[in-house]
């Protein structure tokens, strides 16, 4: 067996389980052993019924009792549902989507059931458990004997599996549908016996694993699926932990280094100009915008690449610091020239946004006007007009393209209609990008198609990010951080609402309504693929929800939904309606972008609060601070627990976005961050990022590597892994 083997030259699989597992990336032997568990098990550290609590991950042994095939009440999914039966009581289990295993196992049947305890106080359940049958001996030494270990087995506690048990212990793998715990675990086995491990190769330099005490890759795999002991499991979980900070720390530094060594355009702007355009400004710049323009300017002037994250919360003032940069740019002629000008691209993630940057753009540089173009998937505009000099046109693709290909546009903004082959520029010295987080060398490359000086880069997200991960992602030299909002922003005034407060919390919204202000209410909708559907049945929907606002709280009120199944042209409308304030209230799930700026849109109400992370809130509530008007939010958590209100009290008190990032990574498990989604970056470097020391020192090997060897010629196996995460992220 070797780890670059299908999975299907060693196992016999039906073609549903084969596409499970392809869903689950699952492929080759190397997959299989880069599946890894969610936890550990001992044998004994079962819980009973009586003792369950909400949200806790347990196992049983009991006896399964009045198994049947079902569907959803409202949702018609197929399901199983049935009852498992210990000494201390009874608890509900239900299988969505798997009608069958209620015909696989006969009432009365032995078990050991894993799952999550969901449902509501009163009403809990186990969604998806995975079962295991067993003897009555085994249910014996499970039973009461051995109790001692249940505790230890909370997921928010990272020490958890520090625990010190001395019995042997299994893996319990992420659930899905299709693939069962028990077989992945009988599969590992299997493969892990024939001795694959002898060939893997481990590109990590052996001299860094010992600096660390880090295990090989060979026993960190072997640790990693079946640990003797739990330290062993922690110890690999550090090492991969490690290896992917290291791993992206490389990728960084190289990128560094290369950029160092290319040619950039010289941005040195008469000063004049600069002070005018920043004397013209509305507002003084807060200090952050002003440390960050500094940095920037400096980078551009440098003559290299810049790459630079500008991070603020919503309304921080991003946009003024990048027409600064786009200032200094536009009066900059290019080099060993006396006419024209450098110029600059500016990609928004949508086309309400484009427009929004178009004007905002027009009126910054209202006073020194210069040609500004629009350029999107439903048309092209430029400013000013001929005709009328404050007004901007509609202009033909050909001829904005013309204008930017010869240079007399000098700012173009659009969405991602800027980066096709049609546009060129003919001196293109910054791109700046709203809320995108891959941009990489090559994609500046092809932008610049007639230069051979790439552009500088100023990317620029609202997403609060906790400093381990700007640091692994960015590092300190290419980071600047607008920490501080704009001077006389009235706070948005932030209430968790408790279910007793809810009347109270309509009235004040009522009083609002009736000022003509209006209101979001979002519902929690859990995005798919998400392997937990019984948390999306649970959940207030949209629908639902504006059906009983209507008739039951705001019956004088214009009431409408808008969700992520609706087409974007029925999206669009409601979400013009919306703005027009044809619509009062808007009842929307989280997914949705909903409306960039509706700034008579004050008051937020978040359903289901606890499912979204504290920095997701915080962004669900950026979108009522847009206004001069008060903003308010309320979130109100479903359920009752003083730790949920405890934790969502951090909305109330946190001073901006960063801190609930940080508070965000400490507080949530594994597997809740979205990191891989957004940054590229697997649960477990999410986990090593709690870890500051670790960041830091795989920082400084990287780093250390990259100066001694900036080929990595001395490392094959790196480079390697370097072109692999590479591949699977889709970077450039
Ligand atoms: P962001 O893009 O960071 O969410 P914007 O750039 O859209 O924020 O700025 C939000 C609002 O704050 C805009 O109306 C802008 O004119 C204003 N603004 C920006 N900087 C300042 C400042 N230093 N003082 C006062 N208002 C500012
Ligand atoms: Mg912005």
């Amino acid at each position: 067996m070797l780890p670059t083997d299908l999975v299907t030259k060693h196992f016999k699989l039906s073609e549903p389980h084969k596409a499970a597992l392809d869903k689950l990336g699952i492929k080759t032997i190397r997959d299989l052993l880069y599946h890894f568990p969610a936890r550990y098990d001992a044998p004994g550290g079962e819980a009973s019924v009586s003792g369950l609590k909400l949200g806790q991950e347990t196992t049983l042994v009991g006896t399964l009792e009045k198994l049947e095939t079902k569907k959803g009440w409202k949702s018609r999914i197929p399901m199983s549902e049935g009852y498992l039966r210990d000494n201390s009581g009874r608890i509900k289990l239900r299988w969505f989507h798997q009608p069958y295993i209620a015909k696989m196992y006969a009432d009365g049947t032995l078990v050991k059931a894993t799952g999550k305890v969901t449902g509501s106080e009163g009403k809990l359940y186990l969604a998806n458990p995975e079962l295991q049958k067993i003897s009555a001996t085994e249910a014996g030494l499970f039973g009461t004997a051995q109790k001692a270990p249940t505790k230890g087995r909370d997921e928010h506690d990272p020490n958890s599996l520090l625990q010190d048990f001395s019995v042997p212990f299994f893996a319990v793998y992420p659930e899905t549908r299709g693939v069962t715990s028990l077989w992945l675990r009988h599969a590992v086995e299997k493969v892990l016996k024939s001795g694959v491990l002898s060939s893997v190769e481990d590109p990590l330099p052996a001299a860094v694993l010992k600096r660390y005490n880090l295990p090989t890759l060979s026993s960190a795999l072997h640790w990693m699926h079946q640990p003797q002991d739990l330290k062993d499991a922690t110890a690999a979980r550090k090492r991969f932990a490690f290896e992917e900070v290291f791993l992206i720390q490389l990728e960084r530094w190289r990128e560094r280094l290369r950029l160092a060594h290319e040619k950039s355009f010289v941005v040195d702007p008469p000063k004049a100009r600069l002070d005018e355009f920043v004397a013209a400004l509305p507002f003084a710049p807060t200090n952050a915008q002003q440390k960050a323009i500094d940095a920037i300017l400096a980078d551009m002037y440098s003559g290299h690449p810049m790459s630079r994250l500008l991070e603020g919360d919503v309304g921080s003032g991003k946009t003024a610091v990048a027409a600064v940069a786009a200032t200094a740019t536009v009066a900059t002629r290019p080099a060993g020239q006396t006419f024209g000008t450098l110029q600059v691209a500016y990609m928004a993630p949508t086309e309400i946004l484009a427009k929004q940057h178009f004007e905002s753009f027009i009126q910054f540089f209202d006073h020194a006007p210069i040609n500004i173009g629009l350029i999107t998937g439903s048309g092209c505009y430029k400013f000013p007009s001929k005709l009328n000099k404050d007004k901007c046109t509609a202009i033909s693709r050909t001829q904005l393209l013309k204008w930017v290909a010869n240079g007399e546009i000098p700012v173009l903004i659009g969405t991602h209609a800027l980066i096709q082959k049609s546009v060129q520029f003919k001196h293109l010295a910054l791109v700046i990008i709203d809320e995108q987080h891959r941009f990489g060398t090559n994609q500046r490359r092809k932008l610049a198609k007639k230069e051979s000086r790439i552009p500088h880069l100023l990317s620029m997200t609202a997403t609060p990010i906790p400093r381990t991960l700007a640091l692994t992602l960015w590092g300190d030299l290419d980071l600047a951080l607008l920490d501080e909002m704009p001077p006389g922003r009235k706070p948005i005034k932030t209430e968790v609402v408790k279910t007793n407060e809810r009347p109270a919390m309509y009235e004040k919204i009522r009083e609002r309504l009736a000022e003509g202000r209006q209101a979001y209410v979002i519902c929690p909708r859990i995005d798919e693929p998400d392997p937990d559907k019984a948390f999306a049945l649970q959940a207030k929907s949209v629908k639902a929800e504006a059906k009983r606002l209507k008739a039951k709280i705001f019956p004088e009120y214009e009431i409408d939904i808008l969700h992520s199944k609706m087409t974007p042209k029925e999206k669009d409308e409601v979400m013009a309606r919306f703005a027009k304030h044809e619509i009062d209230i808007l009842v929307a799930t989280s997914v949705v972008e909903v409306g960039v700026n509706v700034p008579n849109a004050t008051v937020i109400v978040i359903e289901g609060a606890e499912r979204f992370g504290l920095s997701q809130l915080h962004q669900l509530r950026g979108r009522v601070v847009r206004s001069t008007h008060q903003a308010y939010c309320y979130a109100v958590p479903e359920s009752r627990g003083e730790p949920t209100v405890a934790r969502l009290k951090a909305l109330v008190t946190a001073k901006n976005g960063f801190e609930l990032a940080e508070q965000d990574l400490l507080q949530r498990g594994p597997g809740q961050l979205s990191g891989s989604k957004q940054w590229g970056i697997s649960d477990i470097g999410m986990e090593a990022l709690k870890n500051l020391k670790l960041v830091e020192a795989a920082r400084t090997e990287a780093q250390q590597l990259v100066q001694k060897d900036p080929e990595l010629k001395g490392h094959p196996l790196l480079t390697q892994a370097l072109t692999d995460r590479t591949a699977q992220l889709h970077f450039e």
